[in-house]
């Protein structure tokens, strides 16, 4: 995906129509026979209206560097950091995910039961909506970001733009540690930090985490969603007064991030098709793009300052 036009997440209902069929791995995958047998029986699964293909597109896992794994779907990205002490999930995804997340862990040698703790980057149904199958599956501990706690635990009722939106909603889902800005969560000797980067949620999280490859530490950057979805207000939004200031905020941390290797909460963010066809051909350094997270971020902020000025302009 051109990563100067990243799909905001999750997109509106209106901009797509139902998803009819079954998917259709590109051809690169077709040999993957375990994963397209997974895409027919997801297929058949319940969908919500708003899914594009590339949400339930099953993808390849594989290492991204030392202990952590992508075991997300083409879009929808999932991340597993595996410790002595058990394992790190950042993202649950839809519903259907549960399933292509669980066949990715088992495809790595690894056990979706050794997951101890589940992280989110930010509390809409792309991201989240698997976390009360997964919290039921694997008895792991649910650590939230303060202000995205509400709308986990009400299962998005109290989401400031789609609150009212029933097809929006997901499983209401317990938080057991609610986070707050600069928490770490430590896990068998891996440790992650937690950034508020707030505006497309009131609590999305930007991850960081350092690893070490080849006697080479490296910082990796998990961008929760710098992105203003459609109909978003910035300007007297009655529902989430400071939207503007806290996406400001937000901007000026990812800035201040230092970043190697670039991720995100959707595959999109960071050209994750591309860098892992290079990663499959041999390059094992694909992943690793300082620039290309200097490039998104400053992408993403100037599509939000243009979005903020013609709303200020009174031209919306
Ligand atoms: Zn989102």
């Amino acid at each position: 995906m051109n990563s100067n036009s990243p799909a905001p997440c999750p997109i509106p209902a209106r901009l797509f129509s139902r998803r009819s069929g079954k998917p259709t791995p590109s051809s690169w995958l077709r040999p993957v026979i375990l994963f397209a047998l997974l895409a027919a029986s997801i297929s058949s699964a319940a969908q919500t209206p708003f899914e594009t293909p590339g949400w339930t597109r099953p993808f390849p896992p594989f290492r991204i560097a030392g202990n952590l794994y992508y075991v997300g779907s083409e879009d929808l990205a999932s991340y597993l950091i595996v410790t002595p002490q058990g394992d790190i999930l950042i993202n649950s995804n839809l519903e259907s995910s549960v399933p292509l997340i669980k066949q990715s862990i088992e495809t790595l040698g690894f056990h979706l039961s050794d997951v101890k703790i589940l992280l989110i980057s930010h509390a809409h149904y792309d991201h989240c909506a698997g976390s009360a199958r997964i919290l039921e599956l694997t008895g792991a501990k649910y650590y939230v970001m303060d202000a995205d706690v509400s709308v986990v635990e009400s299962g998005g009722k109290t989401d400031f733009q789609y609150g009212d939106q029933a097809d929006m909603h997901f499983p209401a889902t317990h938080v057991d540690r609610i986070l707050h800005d600069g928490d770490t969560v430590a896990l068998g000797g891996t440790v992650l930090t937690s950034h508020l980067t707030a505006g497309h949620t009131r609590g999305t999280t930007t991850w960081t985490l350092d690893e070490t490859e080849d006697e080479r530490t490296m910082h990796i950057v998990i961008v929760g969603s710098p992105n203003v979805n459609a109909g978003y207000k910035l300007v007297d939004n009655k529902t989430y007064p400071g939207i503007a200031e806290d996406y400001n905020r937000g901007f000026a941390v990812l800035n201040s991030l230092p970043c190697d290797i670039f991720l995100g909460a959707h595959g999109g963010y960071f050209d994750l098709t591309a860098k892992y066809a290079r990663w499959k051909a041999g390059d094992r350094n694909a992943f690793i793009d300082p620039a290309g997270y200097k490039t998104y971020i400053a992408d993403r902020e100037n599509a939000f300052q243009t979005e903020l000025h013609r709303q200020q302009a009174g031209t919306h």
